[in-house]
């Protein structure tokens, strides 16, 4: 039976939702939940409509009412119609003229947004990227996973990745640490963080929470502190969704245009056209700043030095001749203007607050030790 990847929004639950599988069936559709927990809506008190910031986001209740199934896998609609014949006809009916009506309001916010933005497109540039930026809040964090989704093979591709429990245990662990200091609904994200066997010292995190660490960084890396700062740095980018506003940008004022209205497939068109990795990755001075002060907050809050980012890029900057890192994929290529950062950073450290923490148990010499060639 078919099932769609999507989530139910229930009072019982502990967080009031949960993600689930959703598998139509002959009289009803179920949710199916890791937890082995199963919720259940009849055809005959099934009402649909489609909404959420893209307005392909099916939600689906019964007569429960404070029972909400809801997915965004595409089929969804017709697998139900498929699977409940004409039990389910008459919800499926709903739900499509409901549609309809949404794809008009869509078609006239878009019309409205293009007559403001050709007005000011020539005039006020930065009012258009404030408006971008509004347009990318509103947007939920499952287009940014989906970008994230679009460069994940050419993450792969870096390299063979290190199970090792010594090496991904270590940055797994350093994530944890970190992952508390984070809005709830990044936390909810799947920050899932994957050692690269590589001779670069680079590490980048993907629009939606996955992330990479190149194994070179640990090998140069003084102790731990440089890399949280690091791996910190890389998780504000997903907290502020750089990857996503910067592609917004980039992308042209058509695209942006149809972000601004609700739509984000033709930016994930966009990103999948070319070197989705580069572009997602690739952030203006701005986002950089952000992103540094942001973490050393966020190390310091997670009971790491804060000292260890700056330090960090000191120790790039003393390196840097034997990188053999491609441009597009250096963290100090795409991480330029040390000394700016470095004098930000060690300006704004001393009014940070350091939590207490236990001692880590994974550690980067026994990392270190695990890694082939060192
Ligand atoms: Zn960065």
């Amino acid at each position: 039976m078919a099932q769609f990847p999507g989530g139910v929004f229930d009072d019982g639950l502990p967080d009031g939702r949960a993600a689930a599988s959703l598998v139509p069936g002959p009289e009803a559709v179920e949710a199916r939940l890791d937890s082995g927990a199963v919720f259940v809506i009849g055809y005959d008190s099934l009402r649909m409509e489609f909404g959420g910031a893209t307005g392909r986001m099916l939600f689906l209740r019964g007569a429960e009412p404070r029972l909400t199934l809801f997915s965004e896998a595409p089929g969804l609609l017709e697998a139900i119609a498929a699977a409940g014949g004409p039990a389910s006809a008459g919800a499926v009916a709903g739900a499509r003229a409901g549609q309809a009506q949404t794809r008009k309001t869509h078609l006239r916010n878009w019309g409205i947004a293009l007559a403001v933005l050709v007005a000011l497109w020539f005039t006020v540039p930065p009012i258009f990227r404030v408006m971008v930026d509004g347009a990318v809040q509103q947007l939920p964090l499952s287009v940014d996973v989906k970008l994230g989704e679009l460069a994940s093979s050419e993450m792969a591709g870096l390299g063979p990745a290190i199970t090792d429990e010594a090496v991904a245990g270590f940055a797994t662990e350093i994530v944890e640490r970190l992952r508390p200091g984070l809005p709830p609904e990044i936390q909810a994200l799947d920050l899932k963080v994957t050692v690269i066997e590589s001779t670069q010292v680079n590490a980048f995190a993907l629009p939606g929470g996955r992330m990479a660490v190149l194994s070179g960084l640990l090998k140069k890396a003084d102790g731990v502190d440089m890399v949280a700062g690091v791996m910190a740095h890389e998780l504000m980018h997903v907290r502020h969704r750089h990857g996503m506003r910067h592609i917004v940008r980039a992308a042209g004022v058509i695209t942006a245009l149809t972000v601004l209205a609700g739509d984000a497939t033709g930016l994930l068109g966009i990103a999948a056209e070319g070197a989705a990795l580069a572009a997602l990755t690739s952030y203006s001075r701005e986002m950089e700043a952000e992103a540094d002060l942001d973490g050393v907050r966020l190390a310091a809050a997670a009971g790491f030095d804060p000292a260890g980012m700056p330090a960090f890029f000191r120790k790039l900057s003393e390196i840097a001749p034997d990188s053999q890192a491609p441009e597009a994929l250096s963290w100090m290529s795409s991480h330029p203007r040390h000394d700016e950062r470095i004098a930000a950073l060690e300006a704004a450290i001393p009014g940070l607050v350091r939590a207490e923490s236990t001692p880590m148990k994974h550690t980067l010499e026994a990392a270190r030790a695990a890694l082939k060639g060192d």
